[in-house]
């Protein structure tokens, strides 16, 4: 292909924002799709969040939740970039899903409030990123509020997430004092709430104002020089391929709600962000700039409507480029299949895909032929992209049917469900009884739903709330271990896990046996 199609690939920056609720990622989103002229009016993306938006009738759980499919990938151009953000749901929403969008990204922005410094799930979510070692960016929000102080945000981000980090702006000041940002990558200062003629004072060679301005006169600013020494002589050095390698994250400083400093982060971003790289498949590297198409599902939605049993099945493209109608292979399935019911995803509307390249995401109507982590492939090689790795549950629940009557269903709809991914089954050791396993709760009501609706199938779940999952060898399985504490299970590949009721379970379980290894898969890569 020519060098249309290169430059066309090379333009593409496809990234997830991963924070805790609440943290500013709607807002941000919202202020990035405005700035790409993706959505005419700040509120839409907001809007669909709380439920005001008139949703279609995709999933009945997303519009009782107010969340849609046509968010869960926003497309949109900035300055010869095509930018993809793909949405990593939170609160009740998170689920495994959340996860594998992460596989499916090249990058990642993580938003930290900065009153209240790294949370929980951002941690889960850093982790997942850090595991396939793709670059994070790092948005410290809220600077109009008053937060911690900037340079125990930095060594938070050192300590609790164990990565290098490198300010490209620090904040003069926070909350009703908060002046702007001292822009160390631009050598400017950029103050808040002035007028965009006067917002930026260059600095000179020393990285100082030059002349008269107001500003020098603050104590604020003088602070935020030292504080800028202190960086300049004591923090790391800025690395682009440490920045690549995601060792190094760099760090803006910003408030989304009153869009400052959004723009230039998003200019400095894309500057640094990658474009699609090449991925391992089971015969090597395959190069996006391949002219052979290829990709790989990452998530299914399932439309929740009982009139409509279609799903979507969303596909990272990695190589070449999708036409519409196009036929391509799923070496699973030792079939071929043409794609002519595609789907492109834009903030306001779905449309139908006519071409999109490495790097896009496109929605295939799925009437259940696909499962999560297929690759699609054309050309003579058929191969397979890398497996999605195994995400570690946290919620458990006991599973069973409620008709006894209705047996066969139950076990059609349960083995489907956990063959495509939508939820981890395990099955206890002693009793034979069915666990399934998932990180958010939302991942049991689709289970139950889609059983309902799919399989006819009711289904009885009993919670047994949140476990810590450890799997262990074959050979030191020992049966007289399990007990209601620490309860031995397998999984589906017949792998032996504990589920320990909790941080202590575990640590007495380990000071008692130990010569027993525990994994957490989560922790392997
Ligand atoms: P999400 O849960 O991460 O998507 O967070 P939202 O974008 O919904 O923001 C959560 C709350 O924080 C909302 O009330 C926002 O208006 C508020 N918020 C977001 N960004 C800022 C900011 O820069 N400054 C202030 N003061 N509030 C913000």
């Amino acid at each position: 292909m020519g060098n249309d199609f290169k430059k066309e690939v090379l333009s593409r920056r496809t990234f997830a924002i991963i924070s805790h609720p609440d943290a500013g990622k709607t807002t941000l989103t919202e202020k990035l799709l405005l700035f790409g002229g993706a959505i005419r009016d700040a509120g839409t993306v907001k809007a669909k969040k709380t439920g005001k938006f008139a949703t279609s009738d995709w999933m009945e759980i997303e519009k009782q939740r107010g969340i849609s499919v046509t968010s869960s990938v926003m497309q949109f151009d900035y300055s010869g970039f095509r930018v993809n953000i793909l949405d990593t749901p939170g609160h009740q929403d998170f689920s495994e899903d959340t996860y594998r969008t992460l596989m499916a990204v090249d990058s990642a922005v993580m938003i930290v409030d900065s009153a209240k410094g790294i949370e929980d799930q951002t941690i889960k979510l850093f982790k997942v990123c850090r595991m396939r070692g793709i670059p994070i960016f790092t948005f410290i929000n809220k600077l109009d509020r008053q937060g911690k102080p900037p340079l125990e945000l930095l060594a938070e981000l050192e300590e609790v997430l164990g990565i290098e980090s490198y300010p490209m702006n620090w904040p003069i000041g926070m909350g009703k004092e908060f002046l702007g940002i001292y822009d160390r990558y631009y050598n400017r200062v950029e103050q808040f709430r002035v007028d965009e003629d006067a917002r930026y004072i260059p600095l000179n060679d020393d990285g100082e104002i030059d002349g008269d301005h107001k500003l020098k006169s603050s104590g604020l600013y003088e602070q935020t020089l030292e504080e800028i020494m202190l960086l300049n002589e004591a923090g790391n050095d800025f690395s682009a391929e440490k920045v690549a390698a995601g060792s190094l994250t760099p760090v803006f400083f910003g408030s989304a709600l009153t869009n400052f400093g959004v723009q230039t982060f998003l200019e400095t971003y894309l500057q640094f962000a990658p474009p699609p790289k090449a991925r391992n498949s089971s015969i090597g590297e395959i190069d996006p700039l391949s002219d052979q198409f290829s990709g790989f599902i990452f998530k299914i939605q399932a439309n929740m409507n009982p009139a409509h049993r279609d799903r979507i099945a969303f596909v990272r493209i990695c190589s070449g480029k999708f036409e519409r109608g196009m036929t391509v292979n799923v070496p699973r399935l030792d079939k071929q299949l043409k794609l002519s019911q595609s789907t492109s995803f834009m903030a306001e509307e779905r449309n139908t895909v006519e071409e999109a390249v490495s790097g896009d995401i496109i929605g295939l109507y799925d009437t259940g032929t696909y499962q999560i982590g297929d690759t699609l492939t054309t050309g003579k090689n058929n191969f397979q992209y890398e497996r999605l790795p195994q995400f570690t549950p946290e919620l458990y629940v006991r599973v069973s049917a409620k008709n006894v009557m209705k047996q066969k269903s139950f076990y059609k709809g349960l083995h489907q469900l956990v063959q495509e991914g939508a939820i981890q089954l395990f099955k206890t050791v002693k009793t034979d009884e069915y666990l399934l396993g998932a990180v958010g709760q939302l991942q049991f009501e689709v289970f139950e739903h889609r059983m309902r609706n799919e399989y006819n199938a009711e289904v009885l779940m009993e919670r047994m709330g949140s476990k810590i999952a450890r799997w262990i060898d074959q050979d030191e399985v020992d049966e007289n271990l399990s007990s209601t504490r620490s309860l031995l299970v397998k999984d589906r590949y017949e792998h032996y896990v504990f589920l320990f009721e909790n941080d202590f379970a575990l640590r007495w379980f380990q000071e008692k046996n130990p010569n027993v290894k525990l994994y957490n898969p989560m922790d392997q890569h």
